[in-house]
């Protein structure tokens, strides 16, 4: 491995050189099923024809011109995306390059809307345990994990976090006087797919309604389909004041987004907020493929089928070794009584002789869960090839 990057990433023993659909292909011609989607990314599989092409046709026009001016690209996604979130009551967006960016984005719009019409001390943001926010300093603070606040302090002020599902604490944590806004992932996706109760949710969204707090979904994983529908808080029934994406949004191309509804969509002026690269014209033409795709009723429904059909596989293994499985649409979390990390290991390492199917791709979360976040595009047999694979690794 190249010793020029920095030692950020622990990294599994595997070159890539190039893939197709739910495949990736090494530089030694091993074939490996991708359940990963490059976490949550490649929502469209690798080499995505339509993909391809809106990412060739653009990159022949231009890339980027700067926010000082408009792209007849770049408003097509962004109308395009404000709609495909108005049925969670989104009407403005920002648009960034990635979630940690789109979450700051969050942070910032929650605490100038309270400034600006409650005053100073009201300023703080509520969070949960196991949350996961991003990598900045600030996204670091609002994320509720403690092996992540230590050694680039001081964080940024104003976090508090509230252990997810207790009501009653988070009546207390949403103090009037000096919250500014609740975020949270409906569904945890780093700490291992976690969803939030419908009743969690729903108090989560009175509270904040009730007291002018602003209710923001870190939809940056969950987002984009992935849950069977396009937005992970659809499927609650509320309707958020914010809400984030970033991981799926151009199927690759780096990006990120900050919606917001009628409460907040005018809280940013001016010179409040910027991104050089945010919304640029290549990963616009990449999103309004994702978009296209994505957002139709029957596409969103097979997300939600294929989910089910990978969890009722497993279940019917019977392994004892499987302890418990969450899930929403593709996006699955496996606790095993295991480590993962080996499982993802021989998921690459071994040759499997599943017909056409070498190795696997799959993620961890925390110490014994296993995550699968597959591209939306994968078919019934590719996810029956993966499980065998699966199953002999465990
Ligand atoms: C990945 C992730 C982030 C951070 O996104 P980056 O693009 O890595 O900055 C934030 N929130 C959630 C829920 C995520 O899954």
């Amino acid at each position: 491995m190249a010793d020029v990057f920095m030692n950020t990433y622990h990294r599994l023993p595997v070159t890539f050189a190039k893939g197709n659909g739910a495949w990736l292909t090494d530089v030694n011609g091993k074939n490996y099923l991708d359940f990963s989607s490059g976490i949550a990314v490649n929502c469209l599989g690798h080499n995505y024809p339509p993909l391809v092409k809106a990412i060739a046709e653009q990159a022949a026009k231009f890339n980027h011109i700067s926010n000082y001016y408009m792209s007849d690209v770049s408003e097509a996604f962004a109308e395009k995306l404000v709609a495909a979130c108005s049925g969670a009551g989104m009407r403005k967006v920002f648009l960034g390059n990635s979630g940690a960016e789109a979450n700051e984005g969050a942070c910032k719009i929650a605490r100038k809307y309270s400034l600006v019409k409650h005053g100073p001390g009201r300023h703080q943001i509520v969070t949960l345990r196991g949350s996961f926010h991003g990598r900045t300093i600030t996204t670091l603070s609002a994320t509720g994990q403690d092996v992540f606040h230590k050694d680039f302090g001081p964080f940024t002020e104003g976090f508090v976090y509230v252990p997810g599902g207790d009501i009653a604490v988070l009546d207390k944590a949403l103090d009037p006087n000096t919250t500014a806004g609740l975020l949270i992932e409906a569904i945890q996706g780093e700490s291992g797919i976690k969803p939030q109760t419908p009743e969690y949710i729903a108090a989560a969204a009175k509270f904040c309604a009730d007291r002018d707090i602003l209710l923001m979904f870190d939809e940056v994983q969950a987002g984009v389909g992935r849950t069977g529908t396009f937005l992970a808080c659809e499927a609650y029934g509320v309707k958020p004041d914010v809400v984030t994406l970033a991981k799926g949004l151009c199927g690759g191309v780096p990006a990120g987004a900050v919606l917001a509804g009628e409460k907040a969509m005018d809280v940013f002026q001016i010179s409040d907020h910027g991104s050089t690269f945010g919304g640029n014209p290549l990963a616009a033409a990449a999103g309004l493929v994702i978009l296209e795709t994505v957002n139709k009723p029957e596409f969103l429904r097979e997300i939600a089928r294929k989910g089910e059909k990978l969890v009722s596989i497993i279940k019917g293994w019977n392994n004892p070794k499987v302890k418990e499985i969450r899930s929403r649409g593709l996006m699955i979390g496996v606790d095993i009584t295991e480590e993962a990390w080996p499982v993802l290991e021989k998921g690459i390492s071994r040759v499997y002789s599943i017909p056409g199917a070498s190795g696997l791709l799959l993620l961890s979360a925390g110490k014994n869960t296993l995550r699968f976040l597959p591209p939306y595009i994968i078919s019934d047999a590719e996810i029956e090839q993966g499980l065998e694979i699966l199953k002999s690794c465990l």
